[in-house]
């Protein structure tokens, strides 16, 4: 899978997607990522690709053609339209199941903003979704850009050394991860649930299963009503509140 991010702060991504799952991922030809920058393409000999906006107001936009120009230089010789994304504050809000629908594209181009953002023809011309990481805003698209390739990429088949680690993660199935230890078997005080060291692993499955389902309910509750359960998990989840 390809990803290219359109930015004016390179470094920023290539520094830190170079590193851990994401960098042994692109060593290992499973993902390529590139970084183009748009002031490569300005049109000016100071290499300016931002301006006042039209009717006032503060803050500087970054103008549509070197954005365009920038584009083109990917688009060159390909034969396909990659999808184009404008990470932004104003796109829909990301999460696991976008995150599962990109893993299935080819190609995508990410348009990283900066200061009060990009002239509106450019969106208007080239993208085709634009997305936010939440309900605030960040002084650029760079560090958005990245969260969405580092969780798209390790849903890429490869990535990740069985498919296992992420299906049981939450979000996933629609549902928070149950409680995870590794050695020592006590600290402070606090033992591993004996459960887990029985060795059976149905009874394993069936626990983490149902701790799933609690901390859900208590940690994100607005989860569960979009969540399909059986009517095993219905009767737990009812338990649990009688019990509060
Ligand atoms: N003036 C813009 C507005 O009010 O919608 C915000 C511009 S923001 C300061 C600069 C750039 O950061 C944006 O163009 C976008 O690329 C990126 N950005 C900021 N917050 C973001 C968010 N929550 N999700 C995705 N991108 C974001």
């Amino acid at each position: 899978m390809r990803f290219d991010c359109l930015t004016l702060f390179p470094e920023m991504i290539e520094n830190v997607l170079k590193l851990s799952i994401t960098g042994r991922a692109v060593k290992n030809n499973l993902i390529e990522i590139n970084c183009v920058n748009i002031r490569d393409f300005a049109l000016n000999k100071h290499n300016s690709v931002d301006d006042e906006p039209y009717g006032g107001g503060g803050g500087m936009i970054m103008q549509a053609e070197p954005i365009y120009r920038a584009y083109q230089s990917i688009k060159e010789g390909l034969t396909y339209k990659p999808k184009v994304i404008y990470m932004s504050p104003q796109g829909k809000v990301f999460n696991q199941e976008l995150a599962k629908s990109l893993s299935e594209e080819k190609h995508l181009i990410f348009l990283c903003g900066h200061y009060e953002g990009v002239d509106e023809r450019i969106i208007e011309e080239i993208v085709d979704m634009e997305l936010s990481i939440g309900d605030y805003v960040l002084t650029g698209g760079e560090i958005p850009a990245m969260a969405v390739i580092d969780s798209v990429s390790r849903l890429v088949p490869g990535v990740l050394s069985s498919e296992d680690s992420y299906k049981n993660e939450s979000h996933y199935s629609g549902l928070l991860e149950y409680p995870q230890y590794t050695r020592p078997l006590e600290f402070l005080g606090r033992k591993v649930p004996d459960v887990l060291l029985s060795g059976h692993h149905a009874n394993i499955d069936a626990w983490r299963h149902k701790m799933s389902l609690s901390r859900t309910l208590s940690k994100r509750p607005d989860m569960l009503d979009r969540t399909e359960l059986s009517e095993s998990d219905m009767k737990y989840i009812e338990e649990i509140k009688k019990n509060k």
